[in-house]
């Protein structure tokens, strides 16, 4: 109950993606794109093709954690095209689907820093209640068990 008190997002958070690609650019600050089993398994769904074939052509593996390939020389995700849009939008995995209730940024400074500064998706649209930021950092606390993180 006190817990629920001393959220930041106790009266919710407003949030609607903006299509602006900027959370699938420049993946340096926050890492790679990180791939759970579960989300490996979907991309390969997504592109119709055995999961072991979308791991050899699509991931690589850090310390461990797989995550999708990184071409050293552009920026973005190898998916994002025309500079805003997911070609794998139906297939992308937990952290792209999660974005921006990452349990990282869930604290007052680092949502102003990192997420309200940065993504024109904040404050817009669907107003999320507590209860929902809760479940969606829910799912964020198990893909990051599954990966190892
Ligand atoms: S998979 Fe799609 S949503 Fe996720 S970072 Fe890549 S382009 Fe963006």
């Amino acid at each position: 109950m006190s817990e629920t008190k001393e959220k930041f997002y106790n009266e919710g958070l407003r949030f609607e993606c903006q299509g602006s690609g900027k959370c699938c650019t420049s993946h340096g600050e926050y890492g790679f794109v990180y791939l759970t089993p579960e989300d490996r398994t979907r991309f390969a769904k997504f592109f119709k093709i055995r999961t072991s074939e979308f791991t050899k052509k699509y991931c690589d593996r850090t310390n461990g954690v797989w995550h999708l390939k990184e071409d050293p020389k552009r920026p973005d995700c190898m998916f994002l095209v025309g500079g805003n849009r997911c070609s794998t939008y139906e297939g992308r995995p937990t952290q792209c689907r999660t974005w921006p209730f990452w349990n990282e940024v869930m604290n007052p400074k680092a949502w102003a820093k990192d997420v309200a500064s940065f993504c024109p998706g904040v404050g817009k649209g669907k107003l999320w209640t507590a209860k929902e930021i809760d479940a969606i950092l829910d799912i964020e606390t198990k893909a990051e068990k599954r990966l190892g993180l």
